[in-house]
């Protein structure tokens, strides 16, 4: 995991920690909050629900990991209306998970990986017409599997919030 930890700083991350999956709980209160729909992805995306499955769909597909990489882009912002600033940063978070992503991927077939926000693997996705163009690919957010990513961050000693005048974006990648 060492190993690990330090290719994900390496490739770009500001943080990266081992994740223990024993601490991953699948809260009926976080994914409830997927259904008012402020991110506009509910039901557009099979990493999303309802298409990524129950939530004890998605409790047992979590039991199935023991450990995992967390890790965190940290944008520093002008200030609170940084538009800009937080686009950049997202899109940085975006380019290094996906490039620690296919590096993982090598060593660790079924690995899980979770993004930030929904899947964006394919330019459109296909729910809910077709199957999922690559299920083990596709990035579902830790939220659309009742992970509160806080409690994520606390298990794993890093920070959620790095101060005022920054934004932070979360993913970790469940390898197996
Ligand atoms: S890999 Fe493509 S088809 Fe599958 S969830 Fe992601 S965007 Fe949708």
């Amino acid at each position: 995991m060492e190993r690990w930890i330090r290719k994900a700083l390496e490739a770009g991350f500001d943080e990266a920690a081992e994740l223990d999956c024993a601490h991953l709980v699948a809260r009926p209160e976080v994914r409830a909050a997927c259904s008012t729909n402020s991110c506009r992805r509910y039901g557009t995306s099979w990493s999303c629900p309802p298409g990524c499955g129950t939530l004890e769909e998605c409790a047992a597909r979590l039991r199935g990991y023991s450990k995992g990489l967390i890790v965190q882009t940290v944008g520093q912002l002008e200030d609170e209306f940084d538009g800009e600033g937080m686009m950049e940063a997202a899109e940085r978070h975006a380019r290094t998970f996906r490039r620690l992503a296919a590096e993982l991927r090598r060593e660790f077939p079924r690995m899980l990986p979770m993004g930030t926000g929904s899947c964006s693997r394919c330019d459109s996705c296909t729910y809910p017409d077709a199957p999922c163009r690559d299920p083990f690919g596709a990035s579902p957010p830790m939220e659309a599997y009742g992970i509160l990513v806080a409690d994520a961050c606390r298990a794993s000693g890093i920070p959620y919030y790095h101060g005022k005048g920054t934004i932070t974006y979360t993913a970790c990648f469940l390898l197996q």
